[in-house]
């Protein structure tokens, strides 16, 4: 938080007088409480066209798949009518948490190793934000459906786990549609098993493309209190995503919280830190 401040008053200091005199700039989003805007109602239209098939599935572990007609709707800034989504982003917003940057407890390295980890997890974080490499918007109708889906089977805030979600693509007799394998489980996170790759390594032979790969960041505390979890990418998620770039031609990754999510062509990964 503190570069960006100082880089904001360094601003502010160099515009001097001239900018005195104009409007107030309106405030940055970074840190700001950004309300979705009043034309994003939760709307049936928002659902898949049809529904799931388990591919695999063991105790609470699953992989299944969608193959969905693509609209308009699931582009759209329309969220799913769904109870227990709702009732997700209405505790946070409740808390003030719905913030397009969340702030939250800071991890406390143990070590020297963990220290380099997280100081990379930090620069990634800032180049999220610098609208350098990817952006950060607020959720839309598809990857709310995915995030509704997993926090139907675990409320995020009293069950954190994220899921993985692979999206293809393919027009079918002039329509496109979308191919979206989908792994999570109980645990945090989904066991590597259940991420359906060797599945559609075989998808993309046989003509499909791989989109955009979508994962949660779920719930944080900060002081006790719910916080988001951060729409960045961290060193883990830059060594896998550059792998199935190099591997099965991945396009985009995005990553969600439930509000905002981030969004980046493959091409921008060259900025970001991988592990050390
Ligand atoms: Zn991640």
């Amino acid at each position: 938080m503190m570069p960006v401040l100082r880089g904001m008053a360094a601003a502010v200091a160099l515009a001097g007088t001239a900018l005195a005199r104009r409007q107030p700039s309106p405030a940055p989003l970074v840190n700001q409480v950004v309300p979705q805007p009043a034309s994003n109602p939760h709307a049936p239209e928002c659902r898949f066209s049809d529904a799931p098939v388990v591919l695999k599935q063991s105790g609470n572990a699953i992989l299944q798949v969608w193959t969905v007609n693509d609209s308009e709707s699931l582009s759209s800034a329309l969220l799913p009518v769904d109870g227990a989504f709702l009732e997700y982003r209405r505790t946070l917003e409740r808390a003030g948490a719905d913030r397009l940057r969340p702030v939250a407890d800071q991890p406390q390295p143990a070590n020297e190793s963990e220290r380099e980890m997280w100081s990379r997890e930090k620069r990634n974080e800032e180049l999220a934000y610098s609208g350098r490499a990817g952006v950060v918007r607020p959720v839309r109708c598809l990857d709310a459906l995915l995030f509704a889906y997993q926090n139907a089977r675990y409320p995020q805030l009293s069950h954190p786990t994220e899921f993985i979600a692979s999206i293809l693509r393919q027009t079918i007799d002039g329509k496109p549609v979308l191919r979206i394998y989908f792994a999570a489980s109980d645990a945090l996170f989904p066991s590597k098993d259940y991420y359906g790759f060797e599945d559609i390594k075989k998808e993309i032979s046989a003509g499909w493309e791989f989109w955009a790969m979508l994962h949660n960041h779920t719930i944080q505390r900060n002081n006790g209190a719910p916080a988001l979890g951060v729409p960045a990418l961290s060193s883990s998620d830059v060594d896998l995503l550059r792998s199935l770039a190099q591997s099965v031609a991945l396009q985009n990754a995005w990553i969600t919280n439930g509000f905002y999510t981030i969004v980046l062509p493959v091409a921008a990964l060259d900025q970001y830190l991988g592990r050390p």
